[in-house]
């Protein structure tokens, strides 16, 4: 019997495996679930799954989720400290799967405390990845990635020695956008942005495919998890998302994982890691799936991994300088208050407007995450004066 914990249990992470999780009740205990702001859907999902305990992010809401929990028995906390408090508890394994830069202190508690962390939550890699690796290494924690590309890049190094590696190749769908012009990205609307052609996944996620920043947050994720050196890792726009990642050794044999696009088979994999369980995903039927397309990504109309790969060269600060001017605009963007093309012109601004010293400790992470925030404020604001 696992005992585990999902941070952002019901976002589009958290539900796919609590949906794991229901299908084998012999094998895994709920501890703690947690969500931002949606009080009933996370007091409903811990009464079903007889958690221990359920903390929502926003402070305010501590009195509404003990009145939704009352007679459960199932204990109530609420704010940042009493996620991060839930991080640290008792558990075998600790989803990550907060969205945003707001899941960093939670999961760096869950590290800190030598737990077994399942990594959803890429935007606190980007941002703190040394930090956040060196955590692991001290305390004997296990990162267990779950992005897809990540988790399958896991699967074909199968404990290989990195010295090996020639080269690692990061599969991207290209998004909904891969075959338009620059000037007929302008207009695109945030419902048309969401609309992800092989993936179902939270809006900020689908909103990072469709600029493809989500390729570039995944080229630094990459770099920390397997650190191989940036020259090593490439991405390969592949639109059927067949082929979930790939690694090439340098005796050139190249290993690639499959299979359908659902992150519960991710998600599955983590979660039973080191042994496997079945799922309700689809077999893999490439006859009818026909053939596998792939094509060099194109940085000019995609600007978002040419600046997460400089980014990615600067290091230090500046990748999570990106991350937060990424997160503004794009929750901008998915307001209606800016347009899809000033996602990366606004994060390119604030990277030119603002730079910081390394980040020593958490703390220092923070600070300039914040800055990057207030920064990518006022380049919106003369954006739309
Ligand atoms: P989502 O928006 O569907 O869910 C986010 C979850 O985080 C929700 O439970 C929400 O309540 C919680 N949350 C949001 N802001 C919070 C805050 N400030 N404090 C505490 N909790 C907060 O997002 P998602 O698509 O499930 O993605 C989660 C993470 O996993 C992201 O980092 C994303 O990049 C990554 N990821 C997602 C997918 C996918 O298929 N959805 C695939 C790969 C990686
Ligand atoms: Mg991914």
């Amino acid at each position: 019997m696992k005992r585990v914990s999902i941070f952002g249990a019901t976002g589009s992470v958290g539900l796919s495996t609590l949906d794991l999780i229901r299908r084998a009740p012999d094998d895994y205990k709920v501890v703690a679930l947690t969500a931002n702001s949606d009080v009933d859907s996370l007091a409903a999902l811990a009464r079903e799954m007889g958690a221990a305990v359920a903390v929502i992010g926003q402070a305010r809401l501590y009195g509404a989720l003990k009145e939704a929990l009352a007679g459960s028995g199932i204990e109530a906390a609420a704010g940042e400290e009493a996620l991060v408090e839930a991080a640290a508890m008792d558990a075998d394994w600790t989803m990550a799967a907060i969205v945003g830069c707001a899941g960093l202190r939670p999961t760096m508690a869950a590290l800190k405390a030598g737990r077994t962390v399942a990594l959803a939550n890429k935007e606190s890699l980007v941002s703190a990845g040394g930090l956040m690796m060196e955590a692991a290494t001290a305390s004997g924690a296990t990162l267990l990635p779950v992005d897809s590309e990540h988790n399958a890049i896991f699967q074909c190094l199968a404990g290989s020695s990195l010295d090996d590696v020639a080269r690692i190749t990061l599969t991207a769908s290209g998004g909904p956008f891969r075959t338009r012009s620059r000037a007929e990205m302008a207009d695109i609307t945030p419902a048309q942005a969401v609309a992800h052609p092989n993936w179902s996944m939270g809006a900020k996620i689908s909103v990072d495919s469709a600029t493809m920043m989500n390729k570039g947050l995944e080229l630094i994720e990459a770099a920390h998890l397997f650190p191989v050196g940036l020259d090593r890792i490439e991405i390969l726009v592949h639109p059927q998302s067949v082929i979930h990642s790939m690694v090439e050794y340098r005796d050139r044999s190249t290993l690639a994982q499959l299979g359908s696009p659902d992150m519960r088979i991710p998600i599955a994999h983590a979660l039973a890691w080191p042994q496997r369980m079945a799922t309700p995903c689809q077999p893999l039927d490439l006859t009818r799936i026909g053939r596998l397309d792939f094509e060099a990504p194109d940085m000019e109309r995609f600007p978002a991994l040419r600046l997460a790969r400089q980014a990615a060269e600067a290091g230090g600060a500046t990748p999570a300088i990106l991350n937060a001017a990424n997160e503004v605009a794009v929750a901008a963007f998915l307001a209606g208050q800016i347009g899809f093309l000033d996602i990366a012109m606004i994060v390119e601004e604030v990277l030119n407007r603002y730079s910081a010293a390394t980040p020593a400790v958490i703390d220092d992470v923070l600070a300039a995450d914040g800055r990057a925030r207030i920064e990518a404020g006022q380049v919106m604001e003369r954006l739309t004066a």
